[in-house]
């Protein structure tokens, strides 16, 4: 339970927000005072991060569903919010995001396409959406104090360094960066910042799946895979949901009103090693 409530009455939506990373963020942002809207596909768990969110608050929370690669699903779901909460859209956090890869001539372009188009397009889509409305609802220049308007993306570590075997994957994160670099320029005037996030190694269902993935090519066990990991990472561990979460936080409150268009390494300096 947080003491300090910085997003008493704010509204965020938090695509990929049923698990994970997004999962966290929802729940840190409800725990802060924000009424949330959890965007995703997976319905169930979607309903039951809403429904935790709204213990938190006090406030309430919207489970709807999204495809975040998919155009009219977006629009779909952010006129609900808006429609839900027409008082004003304050953060969006665009986590949804899924994971493949093999050897380059390997690569299905099937699987190349279906990374690119949730991880990297679903973030377009999402940004796309959340600024028709961001710069719609609040107009004018930013200035001292006004800040905490804010788009957070999810990126990688994978979007910062590469990989063997994780050509979709690794391209779809850099476009990301790239991605928030030009829309921090676009709505900069507006006084919304936007930002990416890059995780390290984080103890999600998705990082099972990665291991499970790589494990098995490499001929190991997912466990071996995950404390071979640990230990290349200056930090000895994978991150907690709730550390990427706590860093969200931090881009969307006041305090972060100054900062805008940079991609921001949450690793435990995997990148910098
Ligand atoms: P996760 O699998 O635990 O959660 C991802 C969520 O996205 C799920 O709720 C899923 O249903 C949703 N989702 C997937 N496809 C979707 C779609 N088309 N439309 C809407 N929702 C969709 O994964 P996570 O580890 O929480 O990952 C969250 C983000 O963090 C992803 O963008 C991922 O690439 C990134 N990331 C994760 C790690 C890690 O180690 N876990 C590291 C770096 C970056």
């Amino acid at each position: 339970m947080y003491i300090v409530k910085r997003f008493e009455d704010r509204v965020v939506a938090v695509t990929g927000g049923a698990k994970g990373i997004g999962r966290a963020c929802c729940l840190r942002f409800a725990d802060e005072g924000a009424k949330v809207a959890v965007l995703d596909l997976a319905m169930e768990d979607a309903v039951h991060t809403a429904t935790e969110c709204e213990k938190l608050s006090g406030q309430p929370a919207l489970a709807l569903r999204c495809d975040v690669a998919d155009a009219a699903s977006v629009d779909a779901a952010f006129k609900a919010v808006v429609d839900a909460w027409p008082e004003g859209l304050d953060v969006v956090v665009a986590s949804a995001g899924i994971y493949s890869g093999q050897p380059l001539v390997e690569v299905p372009l099937e699987a190349w396409q279906k990374v690119i188009d949730v991880d990297l397009t679903g973030v377009f889509l999402t940004n796309k959406a959340a600024a028709v409305i961001m710069t719609t609802q609040h107009c004018g220049a930013a200035t001292a104090g006004t800040a905490g308007r804010a788009i957070i993306n999810i990126s990688s570590m994978a979007g910062k360094t590469s990989w063997a075997a994780s050509a979709q994957y690794s391209a779809a994160k850099s476009g990301v960066i790239g991605l928030t670099r030009s829309v921090a320029m676009e709505l900069a005037p507006y006084g919304i910042t936007v930002n990416a996030v890059c995780p390290g190694n984080t103890s999600t269902e998705m990082v099972q799946g990665v291991a499970a993935t790589i494990a098995a090519r490499d001929g190991l066990t997912s466990a071996e895979w995950l404390r071979l990991r640990a230990q290349d990472c200056p930090m000895k561990r994978l991150a907690d949901s709730e550390e990427i979460a706590g860093v969200v936080a931090f881009l969307a409150s006041r305090d972060a009103g100054y900062i805008t268009g940079q991609a921001i390494e949450v690793d435990g300096g995997m990148v910098m090693s």
